[in-house]
């Protein structure tokens, strides 16, 4: 049972998203609201857009026709990456600052301790005090497990230590919506689940989330939807038991049917 409370405030919406990497259509028309306190799961085959849906949200890539807003606010409209380059940098900054991305490589920063590296983005770009980052990166450390490693470099952690640093340094921007892009696929094994545990309790802290990710057993428990694509398209979305449990399209079938 789930005690989080899910609003009707949309945090994403993305309406006939397109966008082609040269002639390779990559996104073909892509409709999706994301609620407030709401975690989707998107799964689909490798190569089936999910990581540059996640990038155009964040603004990583330049969307060619369609829109996406955030928080209400619309991400790079209509605009190719020339012009977009010229969309205010301020304002792009801003709006990244409501979004927290988790990327299947964690990328810490090697010369600075678990401590630093989360407070990194708020004293650097936010200009908080060092103390009030600090003490609000010690909160998140503590969130995600590794309050004693606070002054470890990532070379002394684990893999799943170090994704749960990188978590904590994304929720240390404060962010409306967290991306997850493969957070666990680089990670051993035995790894996985501590890194899953922390995801559950962000999502269960009422956390808006987007994940990425082929962790059936994260989308079944975790999700309040599932979408699945392929090929550029939302080919089915739903509660997890519905996509995962009774799939209607012969494509999520044959998908899923490697899992089990
Ligand atoms: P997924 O995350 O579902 O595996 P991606 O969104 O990474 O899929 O990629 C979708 C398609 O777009 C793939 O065919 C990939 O090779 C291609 N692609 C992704 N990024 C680029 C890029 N920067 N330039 C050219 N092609 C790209
Ligand atoms: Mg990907």
């Amino acid at each position: 049972m789930t005690t989080r409370q899910i609003n009707q405030q949309t945090i994403v919406r993305s309406r006939n998203l397109h966008k082609s990497f040269g002639p390779l259509l990559v996104l073909d028309g892509i409709d999706l609201d994301v609620y407030a306190g709401e975690v989707v799961v998107i799964l689909g085959p490798s190569g089936s857009g999910k990581s540059t849906f996640l990038r155009c949200i964040n603004h990583l890539e330049s969307i060619d026709s369609g829109f996406v807003e955030v928080d209400g606010e619309q991400i790079g409209y209509r605009l190719r990456r020339e012009r977009l380059d010229k969309l205010s940098n301020a304002a792009i900054a801003k709006q990244r600052q409501k979004i927290g991305m988790v990327f299947q490589q964690f990328n810490l920063y090697p010369h600075m301790t678990a401590l630093q590296n989360v407070i990194e983005a708020p004293v650097g770009v936010h200009k908080e005090s060092r103390s009030a980052a600090t003490e609000n990166a010690m909160r998140l450390l503590d969130r995600v497990g590794l309050s004693s490693k606070a002054h470890s470099y990532p070379r002394q952690l684990s893999g799943g230590q170090q994704q749960r640093v990188a978590i904590a340094r994304a929720l240390a921007i404060k962010p409306k919506l967290m991306l997850f892009d493969e957070p666990t696929s680089a990670l051993d094994p035995e790894l996985v689940g501590e890194v899953l545990s922390t995801m559950r309790d962000l999502a269960k802290q009422g956390l808006t989330m987007i994940v990425v990710t082929h962790e059936i057993g994260f989308a079944r428990e975790a999700a309040d939807r599932v979408v699945f694509m392929d090929g550029g398209k939302i080919v089915e979305m739903g509660k997890p038991e519905d996509v995962i449990g009774n799939p209607s399209h012969p494509r999520t079938q044959s998908f899923l049917s490697r899992f089990i």
